[in-house]
């Protein structure tokens, strides 16, 4: 195995809520290859569960910050610029709908329920992304790393409106990646297949189609938490240093199958 070393590297890691968090794995595999990393948390019921995890990382931050307020999210940035000087990577691993927009007809969906799923699951990129260019040109570049899902592309009943934010995030990755290149900032999303986390949980039968996706896909089973986390690990990682908007699909197969 190629070894990867992000010693003196600095990253900043949004979406962690468990230990089951897809954005926990990611850090976790960055954090092994040395990177030194923050942390945010969504408002105060997320604190203790983040600080703890971020504990056993040695010399991490952890930083309040909710996306819907521009002033946590120049806090969060002022206060990385402070400590770190400059950052290498984000990880942007944030999806919120309205519980009521992920059920029952699509058709229903309000005003309401479709900007408030597009900014906080898709917008919130583009404005984290502009906070973290000007820290990451003062190295030489880096890494933008989001999280999607195939329903920006195939139907999934029940993810409604989440499907229109994951479609626009995909959109954002490669306008942001042609905007970015130049820079020498790279942007990436991993589609992920279903893994049992804390908002996955949230979509109704998420349980039968966890079993959909084991029956169908090529490798007959589900992909793990430590199987996105390396993919993330490779995606920021100079090993990837040819690849920018690119959309890699870590979801043992599935995306492939026609019937
Ligand atoms: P998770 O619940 O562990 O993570 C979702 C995170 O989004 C939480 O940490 C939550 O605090 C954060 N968040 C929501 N609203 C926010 C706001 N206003 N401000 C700041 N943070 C906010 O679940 P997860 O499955 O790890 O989800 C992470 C990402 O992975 C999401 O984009 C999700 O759509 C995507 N994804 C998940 C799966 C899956 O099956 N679990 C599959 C494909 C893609």
């Amino acid at each position: 195995m190629v070894a990867i070393d992000l010693s003196g590297k600095k990253g900043i890691v949004f979406g962690v809520a468990n230990k089951r968090s897809l954005a926990w794995a990611i850090a976790q595999q960055l954090a092994e290859a040395g990177a030194r990393l923050a942390f945010t948390y969504q408002g105060e019921r997320l604190r203790e569960n983040v600080s703890e995890l971020a504990a056993s990382l040695p010399g991490s931050l952890v930083l309040e910050c909710d996306v819907s307020s521009d002033e946590q999210i120049d806090s969060v940035f002022a206060n990385v610029e402070k400590e770190f000087g400059g950052l290498d990577y984000l990880v942007h691993s944030i999806a919120f709908a309205r519980k009521e927009d992920l059920e029952g007809a699509f058709l229903d969906t309000p005003p309401a329920g479709f900007t408030v799923a597009l900014t906080i699951s898709a917008y919130s990129l583009i404005a984290l992304a502009r906070r973290a260019v000007p820290l990451m040109e003062r190295g030489a570049g880096g890494g933008i790393l989001t999280m999607t899902f195939l329903a920006s592309q195939r139907v999934f009943f029940n993810y409604n409106v989440m499907g229109s934010a994951k479609a626009a995030l995909e959109q954002i990755v490669r306008q942001l990646a042609w905007e970015l290149g130049a820079k020498n900032i790279r942007v990436n999303a991993i589609s992920a297949g279903p893994v049992s986390t804390l908002s996955a949980r949230g979509i109704a039968r998420f349980t039968e189609m966890l079993e959909h996706h084991r029956s169908r896909a090529p490798l007959r089973r589900n992909v793990t938490q430590e199987e996105i986390g390396r993919a993330g690990l490779f995606l920021l990682s100079d090993l990837a240093s040819g690849v920018t908007g690119e959309i890699l699909h870590v979801d043992a197969g599935y995306s492939i199958m026609g019937l």
